[in-house]
């Protein structure tokens, strides 16, 4: 792999208390090239634009994905990725769902390895702060022919950030609109997914609502995701999550979630719940606890949702399992416990 150095390093211009979600990015970029048919030899190099054809294929038809992961420091400085492997999987995934040629493996944990290094000084040591990594790869040949790219190319960026600090949620019961149907696109990370997803939000918004809480395409009554996150419901004492399919979204932090669950004790349920199940142990007094989970916020507690005309509001709890397992994962990422699953992997110097 080719190394080329920044000149300096802008890190000193950033003041790392202020610094909000993706806003700044680290001195050094990864990339990968498809063309004739190959990956050609990876290159890390100066963070810096592309410049791009108007007719450049991903304009047009959209074939891009990506992941999302996050580096964490230690108080002795050691760097640690969380599950990196079960983001390569998810990449492989959904590259081949959106028929984009798969980076090789080798590549992909070298360049991860080697970037996050090199820019190593870019990941905040302060406890709950971590430095976002962002994998992706879109088609880049220039055409206009409605078939797939021949070229690609496969970048990594890096984005220090500040402790994720999410506010209580209300989210609202999409009864119209669809993330994810079976057959398409819903268990890729596919970019035209999130692209799709805004509108409907923004209807949720001027309602008052701070996100979507999807359904099923077909009877929207069988609850599937929260915004970008996997969601989990308390009933009782017990966690219920839907399972993974082609609408549903593979998490890692839902996977996460189900073992530190298990791990404390807590039993999970992976099944279907519905609208009217929820709205049925709302008022039996035994809807406990609702919240999202992703790499960004970890787990995101949710107090209140709507459906149609009707608002539901959860009581306060203390001792919540939201913070008890978010904290347990915080621990694992941050080399602060044992790790007895092994999801922490090291960045070598
Ligand atoms: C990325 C994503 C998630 C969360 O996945 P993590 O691996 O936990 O970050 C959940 N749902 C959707 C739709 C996503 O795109």
């Amino acid at each position: 792999m080719e190394i080329n150095r920044s000149k300096g390093t802008k890190i000193n211009d950033v003041d790392f208390n202020s610094v909000r979600f993706g806003e700044i990015f680290t001195d050094h970029m990864f990339e990968c090239n498809f063309k004739d048919g190959e990956w050609e030899s990876p290159l890390i190099k100066p963070y810096s634009s592309l410049k791009l054809d108007p007719s450049t294929h991903v304009f047009h038809y959209g074939q891009a994905i990506f992941e999302g992961m996050k580096a964490y420091k230690d108080k002795d400085n050691q760097v640690w990725l969380f599950r990196p492997k079960d983001n390569y999987e998810r990449l492989k995934k959904s590259c081949i769902r959106m028929h984009i040629p798969v980076l090789p493996e080798e590549y992909f944990f070298e360049g991860l390895n080697k970037l996050v290094s090199i820019d190593k000084e870019w990941v905040p040591n302060k406890l709950g702060s971590s430095m976002y990594i962002r994998p992706f790869v879109f088609s880049s040949s220039v055409m206009l022919a409605a078939s797939p790219s021949i070229d690609y190319k496969f970048l990594i960026i890096c984005s220090p950030g500040g402790a994720y600090y999410s506010k209580s949620l209300s989210v609202y019961v999409e009864n119209k609109f669809s993330r994810a149907a079976p057959g398409g696109a819903g268990y890729a990370k596919a970019a035209g997914n999130y692209g799709a997803s805004f509108y409907p939000i923004s209807i949720a918004e001027s309602k008052g609502f701070d996100q979507v809480l999807w359904t099923d395409s077909e009877s929207h009554q069988k609850i599937e995701e929260v915004g970008t996150m996997s969601i989990v419901f308390r009933l009782g004492d017990k966690l219920v999550t839907p399972k993974t399919s082609d609408t549903i979204l593979d998490g890692v932090t839902r996977k996460s979630v189900i073992q530190i669950a298990k791990d404390l004790g807590i039993e999970v349920q992976e099944r279907d719940i519905t609208v009217k199940e929820l709205i049925s142990e709302y008022h039996n007094g035994n809807l406990k606890e609702i919240f999202g989970c992703g790499t960004a916020a970890v787990i995101a507690p949710i107090s209140s949702f709507g459906y149609k005309e009707d608002k539901f509001e959860l009581e306060e709890i203390n001792n919540s399992y939201a913070d008890r397992i978010r904290l347990s994962i915080l621990n694992i990422q941050q080399n602060l416990s044992d790790d007895p699953h092994g999801w922490r992997h090291r960045i070598k110097d």
